[in-house]
């Protein structure tokens, strides 16, 4: 399972388990280079 396969909020419990739900319901920043998966969804941010 890859890093971006799989996302939870732990504020709400949300769950997206590929990688283009966690872009959609979570978003996958890029940070100087690094890709990196927001902890909590869209909507608890
Ligand atoms: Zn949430």
């Amino acid at each position: 399972m890859g890093k971006f396969d799989y996302a939870k909020c732990p504020n709400c419990g949300k769950v997206a388990h590929n990688r283009q739900e966690v872009d959609e319901r979570f978003g996958i920043r890029n940070n100087d280079g690094n890709l990196m998966v927001q902890s909590w969804c869209r909507k608890c941010r």
